[in-house]
Parts: C-alpha cells; sequence; structure tokens
C-alpha cells in the first residue's frame, strides 16, 4: 500500500516536471517568435497530458510575462467533451460499429452464434469480446481447443435453423437476480445495474444485452463462419457473415 503511495507520489512528480518542462519550450518558442499569448490548444495540451488546470498555466503564464487565450482554451476543453462523450456512447453500443440496419443484424446473430457454440461445445462457452463492422461479426469465447469442421457445421447449422425459423425477438426488463433465474445468459465479467434487460429470440435464445436488435431472426437471411483461430490463451475467435453474402462465401 505505502509502496502504491510512492509510486503515485513519484508518477506526480514527473507529470509535474515533464509539464513544466513542456511549458519552458512553449515559452522559448513564443519568446522566439516574440508572442505574447499562450494559444488554447497548447493550454489544452498542458491540461489533458500534464493535468495542468488552466489557473496553473495562468499563473505561470504571468510569471513569463504571457498571457493565456482563454476562449480557445474553453473551447479545446468543450471539443475534448464532445469526443470524449461520444467515446463513452460508442461503449453503449455493445461493440457495434453504429445503429444501422446491418449493425443491428450483425449483433443479432451474435446472440444465436453465443447459444449454438454453448449447444454444440457446452455451456461453459462465453462471450469474451465482440466488434462488429458493417461487413462482418467477430465473436470471442471460452474454450480450450480449436473446432473440429464438424463443429463448426454444426454451429452454423443451428443458427441456419433458427434464422429459418423466424424467431420473434423481444426483451424484457428486470433485476440481474430474476434475470439469472429465467435462465438468461449473463456475463460473469460484466457489471450490471439494477435493472438490466433480457432480450429473448423464440426458444432458442435468452441473454442479457442492453440491444440493439432487429425484430425477428428471418431478416438475417443466412449464417456462415469464416474463420474460427485462436484470440489468445484459452480465447478462440470466430469471424462470420450473415445475409446474401454468407451464402456465396
Ligand atoms: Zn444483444
Amino acid at each position: 500500500m505505502l509502496q502504491a503511495l510512492r509510486d503515485e507520489e513519484e508518477q506526480f512528480n514527473k507529470t509535474l516536471e515533464n509539464g513544466l518542462k513542456q511549458f519552458r519550450k512553449l515559452e522559448a518558442q513564443l519568446s522566439s517568435s516574440d508572442q505574447k499569448v499562450i494559444e488554447g490548444v497548447d493550454a489544452f495540451h498542458l491540461y489533458d497530458t500534464f493535468g495542468f488546470p488552466i489557473e496553473v498555466t495562468k499563473e505561470l503564464a504571468k510569471e513569463a510575462g504571457f498571457t493565456v487565450d482563454e476562449q480557445s482554451f474553453n473551447e479545446a476543453f468543450k471539443k475534448h467533451q464532445d469526443l470524449s462523450r461520444q467515446g463513452s456512447e460508442q461503449k453503449f453500443l455493445g461493440g457495434l460499429a453504429d445503429h444501422s440496419d446491418e449493425s443491428k443484424k450483425l449483433h443479432t446473430a451474435t446472440h444465436l452464434l453465443h447459444q449454438a457454440l454453448r449447444t454444440v461445445l457446452g455451456s461453459h462457452v462465453e462471450q469474451r469480446g465482440s466488434n462488429i463492422t458493417k461487413e462482418r461479426l467477430r465473436f470471442d469465447f471460452n474454450h480450450e481447443k480449436p473446432m473440429t469442421a464438424e463443429e463448426k457445421k454444426k454451429v452454423e447449422n443451428i443458427v441456419n435453423e433458427q434464422i429459418k425459423r423466424d424467431l420473434p425477438i423481444s426483451f424484457q426488463e428486470m433485476t440481474v437476480d430474476e434475470a439469472k433465474q429465467y435462465g438468461a445468459i449473463w456475463l460473469f465479467e460484466d457489471k450490471y445495474g439494477d435493472k438490466v434487460k433480457v432480450y429473448t429470440m423464440g426458444d432458442f435464445s435468452k441473454e442479457i444485452c442492453g440491444g440493439p436488435h432487429v425484430d425477428h431472426t428471418g431478416e438475417l437471411k443466412g449464417f456462415k463462419i469464416l474463420k474460427e483461430e485462436s484470440s489468445s490463451k484459452g480465447i478462440r475467435r470466430i469471424k462470420a457473415v450473415i445475409g446474401h453474402a454468407s451464402l456465396t462465401k
């Protein structure tokens, strides 16, 4: 614990030192070009990278005979806030690139794939990652060995069967305990709020998820595994496509 505090303090001093170095550099640059105003982006860089509050930068500037363009600092600050808000919204998308129909379909397919993998390989299988682009889904899960060709075929067949059955997709809100009771797939490593959404796809799949999904599995049209490979120790990775593309590849 003490060591951790010491490390933190050391880290803090180091950052402060680097920040001051950065400020001196800036000072030299401004002096050599005969300028008296520190631009907002430069002040923001000191804030963002070295943790210098604008007041500190202003104080340092004053000592050195400079002023800070506060308005452009505030603009840079606001722009950064907007960007990080977008960043956290991205996380809420559950690994989705966007909310386009194609992304929704691909994400819906991961629920079917998840359940099919559990049916074929065993209930130890848990999603460990998901990434979706407009062209394909990528699904990571824990499993000790490569899947056999037969296992892959079985999983594909099960998913395609659910697509053909055109199962209705709906969700219910409940507590995490209720969701577990209900038999929904939940992820040990995930942190859930008080209320969660459980998405049900006919009688085939129940899973805690934030969405979004399509309304019927039939919209996926078809499913094909392109690749099954190792992602890291004990983790396998599947890349798959849906729709007409899956029928030609
Ligand atoms: Zn989902």
